[in-house]
């Protein structure tokens, strides 16, 4: 039987077959730090390797960076631009530089809502980003992926699974048939929905006024098979694969 092994994004190279490989990547999505701390625990107690794309600045940027297996990437917020929400904050260029200094040196981009565009492109490229990781392309569609060199030589990962947009399928893939698959395997998880073991979007709504009340998260807390037991699943068939 095959050993399927960690990996973080900024070790992917494009001669890869990653058959044996896959991805955990996190979008911090301005969890509060019991969140982030939940999830670095899950993390740790199965010694997994992962890219967290970061959203804000807190005081645990510094306990992610010093822990090996994990990478730093940046998760920039476009919306608030794309929909007039903060006119003080106006530029991409802005928004990108402010997190690579946050994060101290990023070579990974993942937008929040997964904004992106030939200009925004080009402007990663710019600032010395090496991975753009947003196009989501559903593992439901059977292709099997890789990622691929564009025009500024911005190297595209794209992800297969998510875990809030997994809930939206009516077809349900179990771990054992998203590890089965060929080629490249990334999987995208939130710490909200790692913590709260989400098994349905209405649950993630009843949570939405509560996010930053960690005692009311707690006592929301799914106790059906949801996304943390799908994670802790995952990572179990890896290491027993
Ligand atoms: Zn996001």
């Amino acid at each position: 039987m095959r050993k399927i092994k960690f990996e973080k994004i900024n070790s992917i190279n494009l001669t890869d077959d990653f058959n044996d490989k896959i991805f955990i990547t996190l979008d911090l999505d301005w969890a509060i730090d019991e969140l982030i701390d939940d999830t670095l625990n899950l993390l740790n107690q199965y010694d997994v390797k992962a890219t967290w794309f970061i959203t804000h600045k807190t005081d645990l940027l510094d306990v992610l960076q010093k822990n090996e297996n994990f990478e730093l990437g940046i998760h920039p917020n476009f919306n608030k631009i794309l929909f007039n929400q903060d006119p003080i904050d106006s530029s991409c260029t802005s928004i990108i530089t402010k997190l690579i200094e946050i994060v101290g040196g990023a070579s990974c981009v993942r937008s929040h809502h997964l904004t992106q565009s030939s200009s925004l492109l080009n402007i990663f490229s710019q600032l010395n980003l090496t991975y753009d990781c947003n196009t989501f392309i559903p593992a439901n569609s059977n292709i099997i992926l890789k990622p691929w060199k564009i025009w500024n030589n911005l190297i595209e990962v794209p992800h297969f699974w998510e875990d809030d947009i997994s809930m939206m399928f009516s077809s349900k893939l179990t771990s054992q048939n998203l590890l089965s698959r060929k080629g490249l395997k990334v999987f995208n998880f939130h710490p909200i929905h790692l913590f709260l073991n989400t098994n349905s979007l209405d649950l993630y709504e009843k949570a939405r006024p509560f996010f930053n009340d960690y005692k009311k998260l707690k006592s929301i807390r799914s106790n059906d098979f949801g996304i943390r037991d799908f994670f802790i699943e995952l990572i179990e068939k890896c290491n027993s694969y």
